[in-house]
C-alpha cells in the first residue's frame, strides 16, 4: 500500500485528470441512452450530461476516486464479461467455444448476424453471444442461474447488496424486441436452446444491476488480480479463466472501436450503453470510468479520453516497452 503522502498525491492527480476531461469536444457526444427511452440526442440531455466519475483500485487494495464515483448506473453490456467468466467456469473453454466464438464481428453489438460457418454468435461481447452465454450458466431454472450470476457479481464488486433495479429491468424487457428477435433467430438456427423469454429475462436482469464507478473499478481490479478481490480477498472465479476473459475483452470489448482501442490504449476493457468503461491492467490495477455521453461508436466520450490519458502517461499498453512503464520505473500513478 502507498504511504499516506503518495496516496494523497495520486488522488490529487486523479482529480486533476477528472477536471481536465470535463469539457467534451464539440460534436463528440452523439447520443445518450436510457432504459425504456433508448438513444436520445444531446440536446435532450439533463443532469446526465454532467455526470462523470473516475475510480482506480490497485491490486494491493489502494482506492482512488474522483467525481460522482458513488453514483449508481446499470452495468448493461459490462455484465457480459462476468457472465462469460461464469459460463467458462461451469463448462470449460472447449465446450463454451462450441457455442460462442471469440472473433471480433465487425458488426454492431446488436446486429442480427452470426458466424454461420461455425453456427454460433461471433463472440460473447455482442448481444447474440451474451444471450447464449446466459443460457449456458448452470442452474436448475432461470432464478437459480441468475442467483449464481448475482453472487458472482457481488464477489467481484465486494458488495453484498448488488441487486437488480426493477424499473431498469422492466423498461429493458418492454423495449427488447431486437434482442428478442436475435434470440428467436438463434433458436430457429439451433444456436440457442433455452426459451426465448427466459433467456432474455436472464440476460436483461444482469444488464439491470446498478454499480457505482468505485465498484466497477473494484471489479476490474479483481480481474487484474487473478480474480481475487483486492479489497475482500475473496476469489470470484478460478485464476486460469482470467486469461480467456481478458483476451475477449481485448479484442471485442469496445464495440466497433475495439481495434483502435487495442492499438491506442492497449488494455483489455469493456464499455456499456450506460456510459461505463471498465479497464483491466493485469497485475496492476482496475480502472472504472462513468460518463453517459456516448461517441459515434457507443463508448463514453470522457471514458475513452480518461483511459487514453492514464494508459499513455503510465505506459500501460500491454505491448509497451519496459522503459515506457511508469510503474516499473517506480513512479506509480503520480508520475
Ligand atoms: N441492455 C442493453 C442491450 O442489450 C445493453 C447494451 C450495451 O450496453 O451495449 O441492448
Amino acid at each position: 500500500m502507498p504511504s499516506p503522502e503518495t496516496h494523497a498525491r495520486i488522488q490529487a492527480r486523479l482529480r486533476e485528470l477528472h477536471e481536465r476531461c470535463v469539457p467534451e469536444a464539440p460534436g463528440s457526444v452523439q447520443h445518450y441512452y436510457a432504459s425504456g427511452r433508448g438513444y436520445y440526442a444531446p440536446a435532450e440531455a439533463g443532469v446526465e450530461a454532467q455526470q462523470f466519475a473516475i475510480s482506480v483500485v490497485t491490486v494491493d487494495g489502494a482506492v482512488y476516486e474522483a467525481g460522482d464515483s458513488r453514483l449508481p448506473f446499470p452495468l448493461h453490456s459490462i455484465s457480459k464479461v462476468f457472465a462469460y467468466g461464469l459460463a467458462l467456469t461451469d463448462h470449460g473453454p472447449e465446450r463454451v467455444l462450441e457455442r460462442v466464438g471469440v472473433e471480433p464481428s465487425g458488426d454492431a453489438f446488436n446486429a442480427l448476424r452470426f458466424d454461420e460457418r461455425n453456427r454460433r454468435p461471433y463472440n460473447p461481447m455482442v448481444n447474440a453471444g451474451a444471450l447464449v452465454v446466459s443460457d449456458l450458466v448452470r442452474g436448475d431454472d432461470a432464478d437459480e442461474q441468475f442467483a449464481r450470476i448475482l453472487a458472482m457479481l457481488r464477489c467481484y464488486a465486494g458488495h453484498d447488496d448488488l441487486t437488480v433495479d426493477a424499473a431498469t429491468f422492466e423498461a429493458e424487457v418492454r423495449t427488447a424486441d431486437r434482442n428478442r428477435g436475435t434470440a428467436y433467430l438463434m433458436r430457429s438456427l439451433g444456436m440457442l436452446e433455452g426459451e426465448v423469454e427466459t433467456v432474455l429475462g436472464l440476460y436483461l436482469r444482469q444488464c439491470s444491476v446498478p454499480v457505482t464507478c468505485a465498484a466497477l473499478a473494484t471489479m476490474a481490479a479483481t480481474l487484474a488480480n487473478g480474480c481475487v478481490n483486492p479489497l475482500t480477498g475473496v476469489s470470484a472465479m478460478p485464476r486460469k479463466r482470467v486469461r480467456d476473459v481478458l483476451s475477449v475483452m481485448h479484442t471485442c470489448g469496445m464495440y466497433d472501436y475495439a481495434g483502435s482501442w487495442a492499438f491506442e490504449v492497449g488494455v483489455p476493457a469493456k464499455s456499456s450503453v450506460s456510459g461505463g468503461i471498465m479497464a483491466v491492467i493485469p497485475g496492476k490495477m482496475g480502472i472504472g470510468v462513468f460518463s453517459p455521453g456516448l461517441d459515434v461508436y457507443g463508448n463514453s466520450v470522457r471514458g475513452v479520453r480518461v483511459c487514453k490519458e492514464i494508459s499513455e502517461r503510465l505506459g500501460l499498453h500491454v505491448f509497451a516497452t519496459e522503459a515506457e512503464d511508469a510503474l516499473l520505473r517506480g513512479a506509480p500513478l503520480s508520475a
